[in-house]
């Protein structure tokens, strides 16, 4: 699954502060637990490390960006080139002033939620109960609950592919529904988000309704990617596929959720081909079902086939 020799993938490599892994296992870092390994993983010290990394790896190299694999199906053979997951360093979280907050790109969504709340800003709630990071949630232009990214971001600050700094306002994005509207191959490392003023007991009020929520509507103990298709205009994902006749549908150890029926589980030892297979025969159900075509929103990376 090389992208290019393995020894010149390592050796393009520069010398790094952050750590360097061959051939690096990536099902653990995934909320389906599944797939193949990363040709290469680093997780950059800082984002100078992070800069001088893309600096010298030439644009013939794939570099692949991933958070805590929330919305991810890695393929069974693996991911090839770079894979980059950013660290507890790009994980701080601070309150700029009283309806501002700042994020690094690594920091939980969770984790962001809960800041706002204690520092009386008001606007983050959805935030709460999306298990991914900020910068999975800028990519996906995470939403709920009626609210999302786009919504409360002001502006974020990015590497590009050959290594520069650069920050653009949520103007400059064209962020639209589940869709981040980054330029490409960029890779996120903080965010400002507005609110606005409110008692921190009532945005706690507002968080834990929206966790009780969803404990009872979709299976967030379990091995999933969270919604898998996107909604298609005018139709909810989950009906379409309940109407046609999916929810609990299984192939091999992978399933439709009978809780939620647009998210998958993996119920124990899915590959991510079972996952992928299920997927798409959902897709055709549905179609046959009722003539319209469901767009996976879960992103699927890297090589399929036997590993
Ligand atoms: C139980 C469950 C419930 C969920 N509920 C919701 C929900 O209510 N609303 C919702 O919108 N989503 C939901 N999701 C999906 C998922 O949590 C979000 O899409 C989340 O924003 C993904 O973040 P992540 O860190 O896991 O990103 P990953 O899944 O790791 O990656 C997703 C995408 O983001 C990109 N990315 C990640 N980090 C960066 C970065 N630093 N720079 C550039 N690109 C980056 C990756 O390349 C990839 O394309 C749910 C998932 C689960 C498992």
């Amino acid at each position: 699954m090389s992208a290019l020799e393995p020894m010149s993938l390592m050796d393009r490599l520069p010398r790094l502060r952050g750590s360097v892994e061959a051939d690096a296992t990536l099902a653990p870092f995934t909320w389906f637990r599944v797939g193949g390994p990363a040709e290469v993983l680093v997780r950059p010290a800082d984002t100078d490390d992070l800069c001088a990394l893309l600096r010298a790896l030439g644009p013939e190299v794939p570099v692949t960006v991933i958070g805590v694999g929330s919305n991810l199906l890695i393929r069974d053979r693996g991911i090839a080139g770079v894979v980059i997951r950013l660290g507890s360093s790009f994980a701080e979280i601070r309150t700029v002033n009283d309806t501002t907050i700042q994020a690094g790109s690594a920091a939980l969504d969770t984790h962001v939620a809960q800041a706002a709340r204690h520092a009386g800003i008001a606007g983050l709630e959805f935030l709460r109960g999306v298990p991914g990071t900020i910068g999975g949630a800028i990519a996906m232009n995470a939403g709920a609950y009626s609210a999302d990214v786009s919504e409360c971001l002001i502006e974020i600050e990015f590497v590009t592919r050959d290594g520069r700094r650069q920050i653009l306002t949520r103007q400059e994005l064209e962020m639209t529904y589940r869709h981040g509207g980054l330029p490409e191959g960029v890779i996120l490392t903080w965010a400002r988000f507005r609110g606005h003023a409110d008692d921190p007991a009532l945005i706690g009020a507002r968080m834990d309704d929206i966790q009780a929520r969803r404990e009872s509507t979709q299976p967030i103990r379990s091995k999933t990617g969270g919604s898998t298709f996107r909604n298609p205009p005018g139709f909810k994902a989950w009906e379409l596929i309940d109407a046609a006749g999916c929810r609990g549908l299984v192939m091999g150890d992978a399933q439709v959720s009978e809780l939620h029926c647009n998210f998958l589980i993996n119920r124990g030892a899915a590959s991510a081909a079972d996952l992928e297979g299920l997927g798409e025969e959902v897709r055709r159900r549905v179609l046959a079902h009722s003539g319209i075509q469901l767009e996976w929103e879960i992103k699927r990376l890297g090589q399929g086939g036997q590993p």
